[in-house]
């Protein structure tokens, strides 16, 4: 637990009362994440792009195939959100090198709050030439857009409401970093989001002005629902979320139902959301393992699976693939 972080919190709640949960996420994470570098074995949780090369390489395929039909712009902004260690942009630019044209049209850009991680960025990427954004306005907005989110929709905070007797209530935390209220089932609980639907609403907007194309992937729901799943992880284990403040990484599974409505309703076409197993497989993943495996490379079979396999990411996390101007 952060004790400066934790007096803060303390001290905002016995100034304004106790503190709904958005604001809470916000501010945990906030440190969390400008703190460290949370991801590998040594860190707090693993995402696709650290398990193998795979996942970047065929979401590089995927990026190279919009770019071409968008009829191959001699420049365009090749946008990531929250790159964690920089390896998913690395390896999609990596993998389509081959691609005439594709790696000198791209501007890379990337929207990244956290110092830790965007020094870790700009090693893998040097090169590339970045351009690093604290949110999306500073993106430029003259040219087409390529656009990827993995694991970034996830982190941004969350609200909840439970309901006693029929009535919904703010679910907030008090003083002594308790819930005012404990649901009594998880079908009780339900999570809205501000924050990723004005993020959503900004990107769609973005998209919107010219030739785009972009690839959201999380964990989560293709259908807005109820139930609790606000989590906290450290060291690869669940912890209690209102302990380890600003300590373990803090998310809630992602609405897609909510996301895909707000980009339409920017005008942006909303493909019917794929589970990631069968995304990277109609992406070609499996040809990829097979390449690789040939070529010796070692845990090809197992990373394949943890990436598809429905018991592990392959049902949880979707895909949810957004065009405009084509
Ligand atoms: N996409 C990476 C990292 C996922 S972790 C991967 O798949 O490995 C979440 C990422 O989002 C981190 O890079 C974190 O610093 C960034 N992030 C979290 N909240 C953010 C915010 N509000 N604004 C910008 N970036 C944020």
């Amino acid at each position: 637990m952060n004790a400066n972080l934790k007096l803060l919190i303390q001290d905002e709640i016995k100034r304004d009362g106790p503190m709904r949960l958005d604001r809470f996420m916000g501010l945990c994470n906030a440190h969390y994440y400008a703190s460290r570098d949370p991801l590998g074995r040594a860190g707090d949780f693993v995402t696709a792009p650290e398990v193998s090369q795979m996942f970047g390489e065929v979401i590089g395929a995927w990026a190279a195939q919009a770019w071409m039909d968008m009829g191959s712009p001699s420049a365009f902004v090749l946008l990531e959100l929250g790159p964690g260690r920089g390896t998913l942009m690395a390896d999609m630019l990596r993998a389509v090198s081959g691609v005439a044209g594709f790696a000198a049209a791209a501007r890379v850009h990337l929207v990244e709050t956290s110092p830790v991680l965007r020094a870790a960025q700009g090693a893998v990427l040097k090169g590339y030439d970045p351009q690093w954004h604290d949110d999306l306005g500073g993106v430029p907005d003259d040219l087409p857009i390529i656009v990827v989110a993995n694991e970034f929709f996830d982190a941004l905070p969350v609200r909840q409401e439970v309901e006693r007797d029929g009535v919904w209530q703010e679910r907030l935390i008090a003083v002594d970093l308790t819930w005012n209220i404990t649901p009594l089932s998880t079908e009780k609980v339900r999570e809205v989001s501000p924050a990723r639907e004005v993020v959503m609403a900004q990107l769609a907007q973005r998209m919107a002005r010219g030739a785009a194309a972009g690839l959201v992937i999380d964990y989560g729901h293709a259908w807005s629902g109820f139930g609790d799943t606000f989590q906290a992880v450290k060291a690869h284990e669940y912890v209690d979320p209102l302990m380890h403040i600003g300590e373990a990484d803090l998310t809630s599974h992602v609405d897609f139902e909510v996301l895909a409505r707000v980009a339409a309703d920017a005008g942006v076409h909303v493909e019917p959301l794929m589970e990631q197993g069968a995304f990277l497989k109609a992406m070609g993943v499996e040809a990829r393992a097979a390449y690789l495996k040939g070529k010796g490379a070692a845990n090809v079979e197992a990373d394949l699976a943890r990436l598809i396999a429905p018991e592990q990411m392959g049902k949880l996390f979707k895909v949810m693939v957004m065009r405009y101007g084509q």
